[in-house]
């Protein structure tokens, strides 16, 4: 007997040796790089172009959904709390963020609207009427790129200088955007209608006035026949000949104002679902839509 169960246990405890050694392996590959989850997309590409193969970054909106009302599913969650870092816009457009906290999430919430509207500000001040849309101005986004690089050389210092190098190249390029814009829009109208209030802050950047068909920060909310009726009378007064729409929302309400005032409908991307363009294309088409609109 003595013998039968030597022979059968050698065999058994050197497999459980060796599984428990490739399994330590794959954990410490996997563990070499930052395990990064990205709130919604602009987000993700910065978080990718200052992270590159440095870093494992999942998008969490999925593909073709709007951020602005979407839940995580519990297989989110428990994909949450496995991540180093969770890279968020801030400034409530991430509402289940409070939800994590209250979960001991362990890894760090990088919120890359810190320093952007810093004196007048406060999270807890959050509500529905506080324009989370800070990434549609190129000269916030830089901020949240900086963010973003500072959370990860946090996180693995021995990267920092990477992660560092590759924002300031991403910076340059944004900083030409900006400069593109503000010449190309300097000599042209200022008041333009959009469909939901996602560009004020880009308004306010370059000089712009927005109106809005829909009132709401958020482009799910409701079109009143009384709000209809006040954008015809804003566009008539102004001699506004295109209504702004987003690619992804539904054109018709703004196609029945352009009907109205004999005007055309054009498309301004809030960049918040999953495309085939970049944020600088994104935005070189945004510019060149406006310039059609306005000069
Ligand atoms: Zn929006």
């Amino acid at each position: 007997m003595a013998i039968i169960a030597i022979v059968v246990i050698i065999p058994l405890s050197s497999i459980v040796v060796y599984e428990t050694n490739s399994n330590q392996q794959i954990a410490s590959i996997d563990n070499l790089k930052l395990q990064v989850i990205s709130s919604f997309n602009p987000l993700h590409e910065f978080s990718q172009e200052i992270g590159q193969e440095k870093i494992d970054v999942t998008l969490l909106v999925p593909v073709g959904v709007e951020p602005h009302d979407w839940e995580p599913t519990i297989k989110d969650v428990q994909q949450m709390q496995k991540s180093d870092l969770i890279i968020i816009n801030g400034i409530g457009f991430e509402n289940w963020v409070d939800n994590l906290d209250e979960k001991n999430y362990q890894g760090t919430i990088v919120d890359t609207s810190v320093g952007i509207l810093a004196n007048n500000f406060d999270e807890k001040n959050t509500n529905d009427s506080t324009d989370p849309h800070i990434w549609l101005n190129p000269v916030y986004a830089k901020i949240q790129v900086q963010n973003i690089a500072l959370a990860f050389s946090n996180s693995d210092p021995e990267n920092g200088k990477f992660y560092h190098t590759n924002a300031a190249k991403y910076i340059e390029k944004l900083n030409l955007l900006d400069s593109k814009i503000r010449n190309e829009l300097s000599d042209c109208n200022r008041d333009f209608i959009y469909f939901h209030n996602a560009f004020s802050y880009f308004a306010d950047e370059y000089d712009l006035n927005q109106h809005t068909i829909i009132p709401s920060n958020n482009s799910h909310g409701e079109v009143t026949a009384k709000t209809l009726e006040n954008v015809i009378s804003t566009a008539k007064k102004l001699n506004i000949k295109v209504i702004f729409s987003e690619e992804n929302a539904s054109t018709r309400t703004s196609e029945i104002i352009a009907n109205e005032i004999g005007g055309k409908v054009l498309i301004l991307s809030p960049l918040e679902v999953v495309s085939d363009g970049t944020y600088i294309s994104k935005m070189t088409e945004n510019l060149e839509n406006l310039k059609e609109a306005l000069c």
